[in-house]
């Protein structure tokens, strides 16, 4: 990526494959299969958002055992004829 597109994002969105969402865009609901972050990311780029940023991360859990996740970040940046993330809402039917 050698643009800075940075300055044109208007928000972002956290997805995670430990934390289960609903879209913040549409009714969509909570993703069937949280494990497939490829889903959601697919989900979002049809909302207009890009992919900012994958990859994996580390907590602990309840144990002190190591859980890994993998994330994403997305950010929506609005095309010139597409000012709003809903204008896309009818692309999608599930
Ligand atoms: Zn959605």
């Amino acid at each position: 990526m050698t643009d800075n597109i940075l300055p044109e994002i208007q928000k972002t969105v956290y997805l995670s494959t430990t934390i289960i969402k609903a879209c913040s865009e549409c009714d969509h609901g909570v993703f069937d299969d949280r494990h497939d972050i490829a889903d959601q990311i697919h989900h979002y780029l049809e909302h207009g958002y890009v992919l900012l940023h994958v990859g994996a991360e580390t907590a602990h859990n309840v144990t002190g055992g190591l859980w890994h996740s993998t994330v994403a970040v997305m950010g929506f940046r609005p095309s010139s004829d597409d000012k709003q993330p809903n204008n896309k809402m009818h692309r999608f039917r599930r």
